[in-house]
């Protein structure tokens, strides 16, 4: 059994609450700062300092506390202290999910389905109803038919990220006890530069048994975004076009995220349908902050930012049981001699002993030669195997060096940067 998180972060816009909600924003905020400056206190004690004595803001520097000894995704920012304290601590709240007639025993957050309403308590005078929208919902009971309960809950107030809109933020986390599948197969997921898309492959010993690409719609988005650069041009003299280039850029956004989503869905709806560990292509270090900064093409450089994906991915594999690792499945180094190839037109390689394939096919074909290593971790879940743990920091600076000199012309072989310390922004 492994433990696992999910969590879903609902928005909303401060215009747009109900007034009797808005009512309670002002309360908020300043309980909000009050927090900030006690996190504060308590990273320069080095986490010594005891819950302030007082509610409210006792119970959230309780369930601080608490979430830091039993949550996964607060173990980062406990080992990154300072980050902490820059990351302007959400208030924390513990919670209940009501899904039919349960007794309301008085948790910060109360989660009521019947109601469609997610009711904020603990700030010291009312309560904020906030409403469920159909989405959340949905989520919700998906993760609750999965086995998942809330476990811990945040509240915040901030601007996001994408927009300069000053949002309030409710974000849930959900815990599920996940039995490790023992897998049969490995599932190679070789990401590459979005517009030449995921490729996948399911191997057994060393024979692949299916295989495919999943892509984005990458003539769309680059077209999306010369309309936004050029919409970004005239704003600079035409104030009035600007709201409409800042549209362009979110919608961009949002098509990316929601094909990122299903691109991760349907790549553990194969692990589980093969009974397939994940081994995934681990991005180098670095390679695509050079990339980004180099002389790439700007409408590409959008196309590039798979670390979200590649944290959902982990994190989706982790909540079904499926065994998840990283591993550096080559591309353009041939699998028989371990020579490196020549790189064609219309991405194939060929090496000099004769082997000549599509660049998409040999990452699979790794995964075949690696097979017995790779599944020497079959019955344990990614993070408690030794034989598939992170690389070694020195093993990747040796690969960044490698790769630096032909960085900018193979984009399709870069791959994202690891993040290590979620931030509490988006847990
Ligand atoms: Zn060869």
């Amino acid at each position: 059994m492994g433990t696992a998180y999910r969590t879903l972060v609902l928005k909303y816009d401060l215009q747009r609450l109900p007034p009797e909600a808005a009512e309670k924003i002002p309360t908020l905020l300043k309980l909000q700062e009050e927090f900030r400056r006690w996190t504060a206190e308590w990273v320069k004690s080095g986490g010594a300092l005891p819950p302030p004595p007082h509610n409210p803001l006792k119970h959230f520097g309780t369930r601080l506390l608490h979430g830091l000894k039993v949550l996964r995704w607060f173990k980062g920012l406990k080992k990154n202290g300072i980050k902490v304290e820059k990351a302007e601590m959400p208030l924390v709240f513990d919670v209940q999910l009501r899904l039919n007639s349960e007794r309301d025993i008085g948790k910060g957050i109360f989660v009521d389905m019947p109601k469609k309403e997610v009711r904020v308590r603990k700030l010291g005078g009312g309560t904020l109803q906030l409403p469920l929208g159909r989405k959340a919902e949905e989520w919700i009971l998906a993760r609750a038919k999965e086995g998942g309960r809330p476990v811990l809950a945040a509240v915040w107030i901030g601007a996001s990220r994408r927009s300069r809109a000053v949002k309030l933020y409710v974000a849930l986390t959900f815990k599920r006890e996940a039995a490790s599948m023992k897998p049969k197969r490995l599932l190679a997921v070789d990401v590459n530069a979005l517009h030449n898309g995921l490729a996948w492959a399911a191997v057994e010993g060393e024979r692949i048994v299916a295989r495919g690409v999943l892509r984005p719609d990458a003539s769309k988005i680059l077209h999306l975004q010369k309309v936004a650069s050029r919409l970004e041009r005239i704003c600079a003299e035409r104030d009035e076009i600007c709201d409409n280039a800042v549209a362009a850029r979110k919608r961009i956004w949002r098509i990316l995220r929601s094909w990122e989503d299903e691109a991760v869905r349907r790549l553990v709806q194969l692990a589980i349908q093969h009974r397939a560990a994940i081994v995934a292509d681990v991005p180098v270090d670095g390679s695509v902050r050079e990339l980004k900064e180099g002389n790439y093409s700007p409408e590409k450089k959008a196309l590039l930012n798979f670390g979200r994906l590649r944290r959902r991915l982990k994190g989706l594999a982790e909540w079904h049981g499926i065994p998840y690792c990283e591993e550096r499945l080559y591309s353009t180094v041939c699998p028989r001699c371990r020579r490196k190839m020549e790189e064609l037109p219309n991405r194939r390689v060929k090496c000099i002993c004769g082997f000549e394939a599509h660049r998409d096919e040999v990452p699979a074909m790794w995964a075949a030669k690696l097979y017995p290593k790779l599944t020497s971790f079959s019955s344990s879940p990614s993070s408690a195997a030794p034989a598939v743990r992170a690389r070694q920091p020195a093993r990747r600076a040796a690969r960044r060096l490698d790769l630096r000199h032909t960085a900018r012309k193979r984009a399709g072989e870069q791959k994202a940067v690891p993040r290590h310390a979620p931030s509490p922004g988006r847990i």
